[in-house]
């Protein structure tokens, strides 16, 4: 697997995955990889059950630790991210939770940014909280208040970029170089918003604390976490996580609990990612190319306060996106004023929208919309304190043109 340092562009990552190297067994020539099902897997006798190393890609022991259709997978994510090392989840929340089980542990600390995607945070003051770990917050947009919630048991500071629902771009480097000043501490990075494509997380260029003076090493995150539900999957019929790493030893720490955890995926599932990914790029470019122009409409609206894409420069953390991304995804929230229109004006905006359909997740072809209240929904930033409704548009593959009527027209159904 590769490491990248410099970042390549979205047509560059589609050649990469769509030549990503698979070698058929048998000397059966087809470039599509076998899908190989299996619980168990035989030994041909006694010696080879126990010179058999689970841990390792040398072997196969048993289905729930890999099959050659997972191990293609996890090999052309980590290409993808220049990461190293992939362990699979059910689901993208699987993943975020398989980070904390096995990186915490009683008496410990974890600091979660104040925008964090909602049910990470759920699980934290839930689960987390009931094994006796304590869960901080700190505001994504100022590292002075990550590095004033840093205490000496914080083990594990999560990151997102950009930031779920409110879509702020946090200072990356700024942030880690916070985090790079505790030794104890593990960056994680839900990247499932830039997929691999926007931007490097594992090769942001922080310093690290034993790199001499003026020098700078490409030292980024520790790991990522991925829905590949979203864009990976880019169908919207499969539910699939992965956590991705460069280091050896916290793999295999993750790995560990991952096998006692009994995470499996189905390998019809991982067939539908390995059919996604060779068109990722190319879709995760259309997501964006429309979304920028349905922002930049969005923002000609009277009736919209605030419209929330990074590519926008009135966006919370716009010159930080700018600093490390080349794409900016498929998400656009907008901000409904609670003084100018109700919830229920904003719902029957909602309502009215024929296109964009009611929904959860994103990243398929179908636009997607949610409405969420403002209230007690930051603590930091702008919108903290604030009355009124945020509209999160996700932004599928229909014509853009298309998309935009359908706003305009549901924008009527506001007064
Ligand atoms: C959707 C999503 C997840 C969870 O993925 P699932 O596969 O739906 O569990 C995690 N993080 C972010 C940012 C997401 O958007």
């Amino acid at each position: 697997m590769t490491s990248r340092t410099q970042p390549r562009s979205l047509s560059e990552a589609a050649t990469e995955l769509i030549h990503h190297p698979y070698e058929a067994p048998g000397g059966f020539q087809s470039v599509q990889p076998g899908v190989f099902k299996a619980s168990t897997v035989v030994f041909e006798d006694t010696a080879a059950l126990r010179s058999r190393e689970w841990k390792d890609k040398t072997g196969y022991t048993y289905g729930l630790h890999g099959t050659p259709t997972t191990f293609v997978l996890e090999e052309r994510l980590a290409t993808l991210e220049g990461g190293r090392q992939v362990l699979l989840a059910p689901s993208g929340l699987a993943a975020i939770a398989l980070v904390g089980q096995a990186l915490l542990k009683a008496g410990d600390e974890l600091l979660l940014p104040d925008n964090v995607y909602g049910p990470s945070r759920d699980f934290a003051r839930h689960e987390l909280a009931q094994w006796g770990i304590g869960t901080g917050f700190y505001d994504p947009m100022d590292a002075a208040s990550l590095a004033a919630a840093i205490t000496p048991r914080t083990r594990l500071v999560w990151l997102e970029a950009a930031g779920s629902v409110t879509l702020e771009f946090p200072d990356l480097p700024g942030l880690l170089k916070v985090i790079r000043q505790h030794a104890q501490v593990v960056a994680a990075l839900d990247n499932t918003w830039g997929a691999g494509l926007a931007f490097n997380p594992f090769d942001l260029g922080v310093p690290s604390a034993n790199t001499a003076q003026g020098a700078s090493d490409t030292r980024g995150v520790d790991l990522t976490v991925h829905a590949l539900t979203k864009y990976p999957s880019g169908g919207g019929d499969v539910l699939m996580g992965a956590v991705v790493t460069r280091d050896e030893r916290l793999h295999l720490q993750l790995k560990l609990t991952h096998m006692r955890l009994g995470l499996g995926v189905g390998l019809n599932d991982v067939e539908l990612l390995l059919r996604g990914l060779p068109s990722m790029a190319l879709r995760y470019a259309a997501h964006d190319a429309s979304t920028r122009q349905i922002a930049a409409w969005l923002q000609t609206r009277a009736e919209v306060s605030r419209v929330l894409h990074p590519a926008l420069a009135d966006s919370p953390g716009h010159a930080h996106w700018q600093a490390c991304c080349h794409g900016a995804a498929g998400l656009v929230s907008i901000v409904f004023d609670g003084a100018r229109f109700s919830a229920q004006q904003v719902d029957a905006f909602v309502d009215a929208l024929r296109l964009f359909k009611i929904g959860y997740s994103w990243g398929g072809p179908l636009s997607l919309v949610m409405p969420y209240g403002l209230k007690g929904m930051r603590r930091f930033g702008p919108l903290a304190g604030q009355q009124g409704t945020l509209v999160r548009l996700a932004v599928g593959l229909e014509d853009t043109t298309g998309l935009i009527a359908d706003l305009e027209q549901a924008l009527a159904a506001l007064s």
